[in-house]
């Protein structure tokens, strides 16, 4: 039996710091990991996805440049350069950690598939290890719904997407939200043929609708098709490929793809830690239930990231860290509940998003305001001809706190941290309506939107 100060099982986003932090107070640490160190944001993730993004927005701009006055030849797609980039970003990213941990004393990195023997002890292969605390960080994995057919046709998801060597000719992509729309708008950018099917009557509906229908304008805008209201996706072995049975209201009912992206959401990677054997509870989608300290309801035990519910990011794996070092560490007492939640959807141009959408800002039944701006009216979106997308901040009417704000447009992923930011300051609108912010950007017109706040129609 080896013995440790703590064992943190899962070297994604929260594994590796705290890792940092308890080893830096002194703390002997396993961290045990069953596959990629980096986990899914680095290896099959955020990193390649992004990098992807990047190649796919050069190409579109190449294709545009005549509208800039730039005289260009045919534009063509290297696929093997554009994956050999994502590669070449994740390798060095994987590397950089693993080197980290493997200079950092009393942290000992054990290669295995963890699983609880008892409430302090973890079975890895035929080695035993116990601590008096444990970290489970274990991330999640892309869910394969019961479709009909969906054995009987070969299908993709984030992971073996990523890896195929070849561009498909006709990706159709089941799940309009966030993930899906990411690689529906790369694939296409890069030459294929795309079809979005999506069960419910918009993309993305977790958004406000005008949000959601500016998204759909924007990725038909290239060519990509978006079947909505698929109520009973089925799918068959097709010629060449996949045949994905849409029954929309309008269109045909065959959508016959190369390729098929299962991109229907995400379930944790709990199901054979052993959490039954200990009573660690779960809820029914198999998320670790934990208290506002990231504590599961076996004292001793915390879960931290994607794998228990409060946050299918980067960033608030990331944070999750943060709070259980905090409180462990320094003595502070941060609380899950604090989170104001911030994300982006990497679409080009991309969202911003924080706090409330309007929608669920009314169910709150408080006095509310609203304001919003299309880019056509921000400068540097028309200077930079790409006019596509909205801003709009919902506010208390009493309190003048901002609630949320979504920003769709060039920038709109960084423009909304000033929001963020005010946000989490917990300052009223009022005080941000006089800030003289820098010409020509996205985020100048922040004051002008707040100054339009006014009660929703
Ligand atoms: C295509 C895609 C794009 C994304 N883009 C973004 C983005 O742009 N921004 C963003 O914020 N988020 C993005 N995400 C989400 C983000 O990648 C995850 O939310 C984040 O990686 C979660 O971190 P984590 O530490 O909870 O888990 P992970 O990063 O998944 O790490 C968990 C680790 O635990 C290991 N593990 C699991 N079970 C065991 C076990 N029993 N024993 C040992 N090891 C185990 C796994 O191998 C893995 O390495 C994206 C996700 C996908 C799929």
């Amino acid at each position: 039996m080896q013995r440790f100060d703590a064992i943190i099982i899962g070297a994604g986003q929260a594994g590796p710091s705290l890792a940092g932090r308890m080893t830096d107070a002194r703390m002997t640490v396993a961290l045990i990991e069953r596959h990629l160190v980096g986990g899914t944001c680095v290896n099959t993730g955020c990193m390649p996805t992004k990098t992807m993004v990047a190649s796919a927005y050069a190409a579109h701009l190449a294709r545009r440049a005549a509208d800039f006055g730039v005289v260009t030849g045919p534009v063509s797609i290297d696929f093997a350069r554009v994956r050999a980039r994502a590669q070449a970003v994740i390798h060095k990213a994987r590397g950089g950690v693993e080197r980290w941990l493997a200079g950092m004393p009393g942290c000992t990195l054990i290669r295995g598939h963890a699983r609880f023997e008892s409430r302090d002890v973890i079975r890895v292969g035929d080695e035993q290890l116990t601590a008096p605390r444990i970290f489970i960080n274990v991330g999640g994995r892309a869910v394969v719904p019961p479709l009909p057919g969906v054995d009987s046709v070969p299908h993709l998801d984030n992971s073996s997407l990523l890896a195929l060597d070849r561009l498909p000719s006709h990706l159709v992509v089941v799940g309009g939200s966030y993930v899906g729309l990411e690689f529906a708008q790369m694939y296409r950018r890069f030459g294929a043929q795309v079809t979005i099917v999506e069960r419910q009557s918009r993309l993305i509906a977790r958004e406000d609708e005008e949000i959601s229908d500016a998204i759909r304008g924007i990725l038909a805008g290239e060519g990509i098709a978006v079947r909505t209201s698929a109520e009973c996706i089925r799918l068959a072995p097709g010629a060449p490929g996949v045949t994905v049975t849409v029954n929309c209201h309008d269109g045909s009912p065959d959508v016959v793809g190369s390729d098929v992206l299962l991109a229907v959401g995400r379930r944790p990677n709990t199901d054979d830690l052993g959490l039954d054997r200990i009573g660690v509870a779960t809820d029914a989608r198999g998320y670790v239930q934990v208290d506002d300290s990231l504590a599961t309801n076996v004292p001793g035990i915390w879960a931290l990231g994607e794998c228990n519910g409060h946050g299918a990011f980067t960033h608030t794996a990331y944070n999750d860290f943060e709070i259980a070092a905090a409180n462990l560490l320094d003595g502070e007492r941060r609380k899950l509940s604090d989170r104001i939640l911030g994300y982006g959807l990497f679409i080009d141009p991309p969202l911003g998003r924080v706090g409330m959408t309007e929608r669920q800002a009314r169910e709150r039944g408080r006095p509310l305001l609203v304001a919003r701006r299309p880019m056509t009216r921000v400068n540097r979106a028309v200077e930079k001809d790409e006019t596509l997308g909205l801003m709009k901040i919902v506010a208390d009417a009493e309190t003048r706190q901002i609630l949320g704000a979504a920003i769709l447009g060039p920038g709109g992923d960084e423009a909304v941290h000033g929001i963020l930011d005010a946000m989490n300051a917990r300052v009223p609108y009022t005080d941000l309506q006089w800030a003289v912010p820098i010409h020509p950007t996205v985020s100048e017109l922040i004051p002008t939107v707040l100054r339009d706040l006014k009660p929703p129609a």
